[in-house]
């Protein structure tokens, strides 16, 4: 499929006008980990909901999608208020968060997203990348190394560890431009996940959203995505393009 099924050319125009200045060279591309990297979302959304089913609180396993880069903290506030009617205390922050870990670790390790070797190497090929997680899942961090070999050194790396604010916060974004000293307008971000793709947009980065996951339609172009594409080939097939920007004269004729 060529990228202007995906309209890079208008995306790029949207870009301009909600930022006030185009787009420049990519110095960086921002990789968000859960539901990009790795297909980790599904895992997740199950830990949660045994976490529940343990605690008596009523949910299902899809409302987790929707709360992706949330911290736990904030997930089990959430949670609380709507089945008890007030809000959660730090013991049950700390209880209700480590039950859910456990669950997530007795699954087993993710598989990478299909598609995200691709999308990393195109994007290896732009600019040096950076991850920006709200994950502190160190079982998953541990095997950047190993899946996605010299793309996510320790230095570029922002994690659960490193962020005040956490998504849909811009704090974490513009801590991984920081990494490498991009600006803005040099940054492209990829996240899955509203709450992530609103961090990207309101860090000012060029923002590609990828559903990876059953999400409403139209969800991640409501939390103001300048893309979205269907899947990590897809969004291989968007860095590329990046990569041909300044070569072509027409940026409509990308494909
Ligand atoms: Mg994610």
């Amino acid at each position: 499929m060529s990228v202007a099924t995906y309209n890079f050319a208008a995306a790029l125009a949207r870009y301009a006008e909600r930022t006030g200045h185009p787009f420049c060279r990519p110095a960086v591309v921002l990789f968000d980990m859960d539901g990009i990297l790795y297909d980790s979302m599904p895992g997740h959304a199950q830990a949660w909901k045994k976490m529940c089913d343990t605690a008596g609180i009523d949910c299902t396993p899809e409302e987790f999608f929707a709360y992706e880069g949330r911290t736990g903290a904030d997930t089990i506030d959430i949670l609380i208020r709507r089945q008890f009617g007030r809000p959660a205390t730090d013991a049950e922050k700390h209880d209700l968060y480590q039950v859910k870990s456990r669950n997530f670790k007795t699954m087993g390790l993710p598989p990478m997203m299909t598609g995200a070797p691709r999308a990393v190497a195109a994007a290896e090929a732009l600019a040096p990348c950076v991850i920006v997680t709200g994950s502190g899942q160190l079982s998953i961090l541990d095997r950047l190394d190993t899946d996605y070999p010299g793309a996510f050194p320790a230095e570029r790396r922002v994690t659960a560890f490193d962020v005040t604010y956490g998504k849909p916060d811009p704090e974490p974004y513009l801590k991984g431009m920081a990494k490498v000293g991009a600006r803005p307008e040099q940054s492209i971000a990829i996240d899955n996940a509203p709450l992530g793709v609103e961090a990207a947009v309101r860090s000012g980065a060029f923002t590609i959203g990828v559903t990876t996951g059953p999400l409403p339609d139209g969800a991640l172009e409501g939390a103001g995505a300048d893309i979205v594409v269907p899947s990590m080939d897809a969004c291989a097939d968007i860095l590329a393009a990046f990569g041909r920007l300044g070569h072509d004269s027409e940026a409509g004729r990308l494909d």
